[in-house]
């Protein structure tokens, strides 16, 4: 599946930058777009909800799976993926977590108020990157 058909199922979509939307999530009741989608260049989606619903609740809202997130290419692969985890999906959960801290860095910078839960994701944002430089055997 591609951006444009998950894209195509959501409310309220706005384009924020190249490969970047924000959305209302289908999880819970959004009346302000707290869904961020980002399309990588090998085409993987990855989503975020700011309001800390996770992406298989997102997922099952709009009658969708972990694997629509992965174009069709990518599943013949999944056998290696398990395996180890290759340096590009690295880079994109990588370029995902950095936004996530960017979008918050954003809202301090702006003055708004910093929630427990804002908080707690960049905690996890910055301690999930700690743990990417743990799969990368040079
Ligand atoms: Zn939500």
């Amino acid at each position: 599946m591609n951006a444009a058909a998950l894209l195509d199922r959501l409310e309220k979509v706005r384009q924020t930058g190249p490969g970047r939307w924000v959305a209302c999530c289908p999880a819970h009741d959004d009346r302000s777009p707290s869904l961020s989608i980002r399309e990588t260049e090998d085409g993987t989606i990855l989503i975020h909800d700011f309001a800390g619903c996770d992406a298989q609740s997102i997922l099952a809202a709009l009658g969708l799976s972990l694997g629509d997130l992965f174009p069709d290419r990518l599943k013949h692969h999944a056998k290696s993926i398990r395996r180890r985890v290759p340096l590009c999906d690295l880079v994109a959960l990588l370029d995902h977590e950095s936004l996530i801290v960017a979008l918050i860095g954003i809202d301090m910078l702006a003055n708004k108020t910093i929630d427990a839960d804002d908080w707690n994701r960049l905690v996890t944002a910055v301690r999930r990157i700690g743990e990417m430089r743990d799969h990368v055997h040079p």
